[in-house]
């Protein structure tokens, strides 16, 4: 895929899917337009102190700032946020006399920031609306609005239907979901990710290319996720590298933040193995999300071969494969060329190379046989399955 110079302010575009998303270099200047649509009378700006000290926070209060629209701040969310973390930011929107919230960071304050807005008018604990156990059928359209302004390229959670955060009772990372905590708005400007770090971009940028492959190869019937999963698959093949060697490179990130947008809208079809067990790698091993997904991801791949190997097919030529080899050729080089892609922008090549312990695997595999993500994993998998491909990654 080629890339295209997405700078200028005549190359921003406004789409409605259904979060009004405004994309391109200086769509941040956009943002009292979308505040003053949304009648926000004074948002609270949600953040974490890695946002404060890149200096994107101030950059976002000087925008507010210059329209003479006043705000509260909660920028205390913690990296992988809990529970707590939304209690203080409920707190901090009472105290402050806030209408509106706007979100400004990766998956940690922008996932914190739509259960803010959900405790706003919803009685505690989370538990209540885990999606595992149904909670969704008890949140209502009552929210006030959410403004998304993403500063990495990986969650997706700017156009997202769920919240992530640790929950006290389980200690287990738990999905919140509902269509009505999707964001009112959603500023994707690339130039707040050019300052992103190399691990950082590599981290969140296989976090976006796993969404886009495991919802294409989830076992479930959704077309339009898969048109939106293999374009990003394609996106990220071409893009990011270079937003991982050139972080300045603006028509990379911008390339890598339509790669995120698409994995989040994609996996509303579904994810997969991977997922699951990033999901009980991350706190039970403290490894990053991105990271923890971009090393089980091979395992996963191989342990999917046999179901899939006509859509890893289309994968490797999404990334470039033109040769007309047998399907079963195209899948094994889908998996090789992943592979490469992850050792060219310096992922760890082994769990235990990222701190695992392998005392933890037995409950790493048990946790993620819990997790709701295997259930659409194209070929199915049992807790001795997850341990296996655990292994093979350690
Ligand atoms: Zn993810």
């Amino acid at each position: 895929m080629r890339l295209v110079d997405l700078s200028g302010d005549d190359r921003i575009v406004e789409m409605s899917y259904p979060t009004r998303v405004v994309f391109g270099a200086g769509a941040l200047q956009r943002l009292p337009a979308q505040v003053e649509r949304l009648q926000m009378r004074k948002p609270l700006v949600v953040a974490d102190q890695g946002i404060v000290k890149s200096g994107l926070l101030a950059r976002v209060l000087d925008v507010l700032k210059g329209s003479g629209i006043t705000h509260g701040i909660f920028d205390r969310v913690n990296p992988d946020p809990t529970e707590e973390d939304a209690f203080d930011g409920v707190a901090a929107y009472r105290n402050q006399s806030c209408v509106g919230v706007i979100a400004v960071g990766g998956g940690s304050p922008l996932d914190t920031a739509k259960l803010i807005q959900l405790l706003t008018t919803h009685d505690p604990p989370l538990s209540r609306y885990d999606d595992a156990t149904g909670g969704d059928r008890f949140v209502r359209d009552d929210l006030p609005p959410l403004i998304a302004i993403p500063t990495t390229a990986g969650t997706g959670s700017e156009v997202s239907r769920s919240g992530v955060a640790t929950l006290k009772d389980t200690g287990r990372k738990t999905v919140i979901f509902s269509p009505h905590l999707l964001p009112k708005a959603a500023i994707c400007d690339p130039e707040l990710t050019v300052g992103m770090p190399r691990w950082l971009t590599a981290a969140t940028g296989i976090d976006a290319f796993t969404h886009c492959l495991e919802a294409y190869l989830a076992n479930a019937l959704h077309p339009l996720a898969d048109a939106l999963a293999i374009d990003g698959i394609g996106r990220v093949g071409a893009a990011l590298e270079i937003a991982v060697e050139k972080g300045t490179h603006l028509p990379a990130r911008g390339q890598m933040m339509i790669a995120a947008m698409e994995g989040a809208m994609a996996f509303q079809k579904g994810l997969g193995a991977c997922h699951a067990l990033a999901h009980a790698l991350t706190p039970i091993s403290r490894v990053h999300h991105g990271l923890a997904n971009a090393i089980v991801l091979p395992a996963v791949l191989e342990f999917n071969r046999s179901a899939c190997a006509a859509r890893l097919a289309q994968v490797a030529v999404a990334l470039g494969d033109n040769s007309l080899t047998r399907e079963e050729m195209l899948a094994s080089n889908a998996i090789e060329r992943i592979r490469g892609l992850l050792t060219r922008i310096g992922i760890p090549q082994r769990l235990r190379d990222a701190g695992v312990r392998e005392a933890d695997l037995p409950l790493i595999a048990k946790k993620a046989f819990q997790d709701a993500s295997h259930q659409t994993n194209p070929r199915p998998c049992t807790e001795e399955d997850l341990l296996g491909i655990a292994k093979a990654a350690f």
